[in-house]
C-alpha cells in the first residue's frame, strides 16, 4: 500500500472542509451523486463511440447504501471508473488554477465559502465534512485492475490495487460519530436526493435493511430493501406544461452547484429543419470565475440525451459565459468531433437561435425594474463586451445595457430612455468616460450640457467603456458622442462672433501657448464652459489620444499625448488675464489654468509642489 501526500491546496481545502464549513453539509451527497452521474455520462458516450467499449451492456444506475450499525454510507455507480493515475490526479490534486486561487482567497465566512465550493469543482472533497474516513474503490471501464484509495482527509491518502468485478466507482463513507442520526436515515437521504438530484438522468436506488418483528413469535427478521428515489428523467425532455417552477429551480441547482435560485430560465423545444431542446438559466449572482481566462463554461451539450461535453467554451458566445444550462440536439452526430463543433452548421444554427432566445428573455426581464437592476449589477459588463463581440446582435444587446447618467443620480438608463427624454433636435447621445463617477459628474466639460438641459451618460467603467463605446457608432440613428472631443451642442454663437472672440483673445492665447510649451498640444477659446475658467480636452483628430487607454490595457507603453487647453472667454479670470500687464502673473495663471482643469477632470498634475508654490504666490498677491 503506497502512501501519497495531498497537493498543498488540497490539504488547505480539506482543513476548511473539516474545520470551518459546517453550514450546509448535506451537499456532499449532491456532489458525489453528480460525479457518479457524470461518470455514467462518460461511459454511455464511449459505449456508442468507442470500439473497445461497444460490448459493455451495463444498465446505468447509482446506488446509495445505508448502514446504521456501521454508521456508514456507500455511494456507487457503474460509470467510467478511475484508473490508478486518474485517482491520483482527480482525488489528490486540484487541477484548475482558478480553484487554487479561490481557495487562497476564501473569506473565512463559512456560510459564504461553502456556497462557492461546488462552483469551483472541489465537490468530492466536501465528503470530509461528514466523514472520518473515505474509501474509493474504482475500476476503469476496459481495465483489468481496480484500485482502492483511502484517506481520513488529514494530509495524505493511501492507494493500492484491489479486486472489483464491475467497472465503476464505490465510495464508502465512514461517518463521524456526530453524524449518526442524519445520513443513515432513509428519510433524510430520500429528502436530500429529491431536493438536489431528482432529475439526474439515471436511477438512484436507496439500499437499506429493515428489522421486522413477528407479532406472535416475537422473532426478528432483517429484510434488505431497494427502492428508486429519483425521477430519473432528463428534466428538459418533459414538456413545459408538466414542469413547475420548482422543478426548474431544483434542476438548476443540480447542474450549477448554486444554492440560490436563478434570476431567469427559459426552456425551448425547436422542431422543423433542426430539432433540439435548450434549457438556459441565468444565475442571480455572476459566477466567481466570470472574469478569469480559465472560467468553467456552464452549458452542457447532449446529443439525443447522450452527454457529449461540458467543457466547450463556445457553445454560446464569450459574453454569455455566465449562462448555465443544456443544449440537446437530435441532429448532431454522436461522435461529433469536439474540434469540428465550431464549424458544424447544425451547431451554428442552435447557437444563433439560443443567443436570440437568451437576449429576448433578458429583454423581458428588463420590464421588471427591480429584478433588472440586480441583473445589471452582475452582468452589465459582459453585455457591453457583447456589443463589441457580436456584430449580428449588436442592436439587441445595446437595448439591454444600462448607463449612469446626469438625468438621475441613482437609476441607470437605457439608450432608448435617453432618446425618449431628449429633444428630438438633438440627434446625438452624449457621454463622458473616466474612472471615477464623482469626478465625471462634476467635470467642467459637462457644464454647458447641464445649462442646455442636455443629458450626458456617465461611463465610469473605464476599462471597458473606453474601448467599447467608440465602437458603438450609433444607436437607432443617433450618434454616440464623447463630450471630451466633440463639438459642444446648441451653440448659439455665429461664425462671426466666434471669430471676434478669437481675435480679442488671440494675444493672450499666444502668450499662454508660449508659457506652457509642450505641456499642451494647443490653446484655444471655447464656448463649452460656463462656470469654469478652463478645461482640457482630447484632440479628436489624434487617434493616439483616443486609443491610448486601449494600448495601455494591452500592456504597451504609450507616450501620454498632450491635451488641448481650452479657456472660457466669459469667465472673470480669463477676461482679466487678457488685460493683465504682469508677465510673471500671466505665467503663473497659465500653469494654474492647466493644472486646475486637469484636477477637476480627475487627472494627475505634473508637479504638485510647483503647483502649490504658484497658488500660494497668487494668494499672497490677492490679499
Ligand atoms: P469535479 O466533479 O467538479 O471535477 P470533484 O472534486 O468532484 O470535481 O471530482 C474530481 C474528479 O474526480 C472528477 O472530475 C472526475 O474526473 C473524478 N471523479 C470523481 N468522482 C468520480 C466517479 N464517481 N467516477 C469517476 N470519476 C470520478
Amino acid at each position: 500500500m503506497a502512501k501519497h501526500e495531498f497537493q498543498t491546496e488540497v490539504g488547505q481545502l480539506l482543513k476548511l472542509m473539516t474545520h470551518s464549513l459546517y453550514s450546509n453539509k448535506e451537499i456532499f451527497i449532491r456532489e458525489l451523486v453528480s460525479n457518479a452521474s457524470d461518470a455514467i455520462d462518460k461511459l454511455e458516450y464511449l459505449k456508442l463511440t468507442d470500439e473497445k467499449l461497444k460490448n459493455f451492456t451495463t444498465t446505468p444506475q447509482i446506488n446509495i447504501k445505508l448502514d446504521k450499525e456501521d454508521n456508514s454510507l456507500t455511494i456507487s455507480d457503474n460509470g467510467i471508473g478511475m484508473s490508478e493515475a486518474d485517482l491520483i490526479s482527480s482525488l489528490g490534486t486540484i487541477a484548475k488554477s482558478g480553484t487554487k486561487s479561490f481557495i487562497e482567497s476564501m473569506s473565512g465566512d463559512a456560510k459564504k465559502d461553502s456556497k462557492l465550493i461546488g462552483q469551483f469543482g472541489v465537490g468530492f472533497y466536501s465528503v470530509f465534512m461528514v466523514a472520518d474516513r473515505v474509501d474509493v474503490i474504482s475500476k476503469k471501464a476496459g481495465d483489468e485492475t481496480a484500485f482502492k484509495w483511502s484517506s481520513d482527509g488529514e494530509g495524505s491518502y493511501e492507494l493500492a490495487p484491489c479486486v472489483k468485478d464491475e467497472n465503476g466507482t464505490v465510495i464508502y463513507i465512514k461517518l463521524k460519530d456526530d453524524e449518526v442520526s442524519d445520513y443513515t436515515s432513509r428519510y433524510k437521504i430520500d429528502e436530500i436526493v429529491k431536493k438536489y438530484s431528482n432529475h439526474i438522468a439515471y436511477p438512484i436506488f436507496m439500499n437499506y435493511t429493515e428489522e421486522t418483528e413477528d407479532k406472535d413469535t416475537k422473532e426478528k427478521t432483517v429484510e434488505s430493501k431497494k427502492e428508486q428515489i429519483n425521477e430519473a428523467t432528463a428534466l428538459w425532455t418533459n414538456s413545459k406544461s408538466n414542469l413547475k417552477e420548482e422543478d426548474y429551480y431544483q434542476f438548476y441547482k443540480t447542474i450549477s452547484h448554486d444554492s440560490e435560485n436563478p434570476i431567469l430560465y427559459t426552456h425551448t423545444k425547436a422542431e422543423g429543419v433542426s430539432e433540439y431542446t435548450t434549457l438556459f438559466y441565468i444565475p442571480s449572482k455572476a459566477p466567481m470565475d466570470m472574469y478569469r481566462v480559465d472560467f468553467t463554461p456552464g452549458v452542457k451539450l447532449y446529443v439525443k440525451r447522450v452527454f457529449i461535453t461540458d467543457s466547450e467554451k463556445e457553445l454560446l458566445p464569450m459574453y454569455l459565459r455566465f449562462v448555465r444550462g443544456i443544449i440537446d440536439s437530435e441532429d448532431l452526430p454522436l461522435n461529433v468531433s469536439r474540434e469540428l463543433l465550431q464549424e458544424n452548421k447544425v451547431m451554428a444554427n442552435i447557437k444563433q437561435a439560443s443567443i436570440k432566445k437568451i437576449l429576448s428573455e433578458i429583454k423581458k426581464l428588463s420590464k421588471d425594474e427591480e429584478k433588472y437592476a440586480s441583473f445589471i449589477k452582475e452582468y452589465n459588463r459582459p453585455l457591453k463586451e457583447g456589443v463589441y463581440q457580436d456584430y449580428v446582435n449588436k442592436d439587441a444587446i445595446l437595448e439591454l445595457v444600462r448607463y449612469k447618467s446626469t438625468n438621475d443620480l441613482e437609476k441607470m438608463t437605457s439608450l432608448a430612455q435617453y432618446k425618449e427624454r431628449a429633444d428630438s433636435e438633438q440627434k446625438a447621445i452624449y457621454y463622458i468616460v473616466g474612472g471615477d463617477e464623482k469626478v465625471l459628474r462634476n467635470s467642467p466639460l459637462i457644464e454647458s450640457y447641464k445649462k442646455n438641459n442636455i443629458e450626458v451618460l456617465i461611463l465610469d467603467d473605464r476599462e471597458i467603456d473606453e474601448i467599447i463605446t467608440p465602437s458603438i457608432g450609433s444607436f437607432q440613428e443617433w450618434d454616440l458622442k464623447d463630450i471630451t472631443s466633440c463639438e459642444p451642442p446648441k451653440t448659439e454663437q455665429t461664425e462671426e462672433s466666434k471669430k471676434e472672440v478669437e481675435e480679442k483673445f488671440a494675444l493672450i492665447v499666444e502668450k499662454i501657448k508660449t508659457v506652457l510649451g509642450s505641456s499642451v498640444k494647443d490653446v484655444r477659446t471655447t464656448n463649452r464652459l460656463s462656470d469654469s475658467p478652463s478645461c482640457v480636452v482630447k484632440d479628436s483628430s489624434d487617434p493616439m489620444a483616443s486609443m491610448a487607454h486601449m494600448f495601455k490595457m494591452m500592456g504597451q507603453e504609450v507616450p501620454e499625448s498632450a491635451p488641448i487647453l481650452e479657456i472660457n472667454p466669459d469667465h472673470e479670470i480669463v477676461k482679466k488675464l487678457n488685460t493683465c500687464p504682469d508677465d510673471k502673473m500671466i505665467e503663473d495663471i497659465s500653469y494654474l489654468l492647466l493644472d486646475l482643469a486637469k484636477i477637476s477632470e480627475g487627472m494627475d498634475i505634473k508637479d504638485p509642489i510647483i503647483f502649490t508654490k504658484r497658488l500660494s504666490s497668487i494668494m499672497t498677491k490677492a490679499l
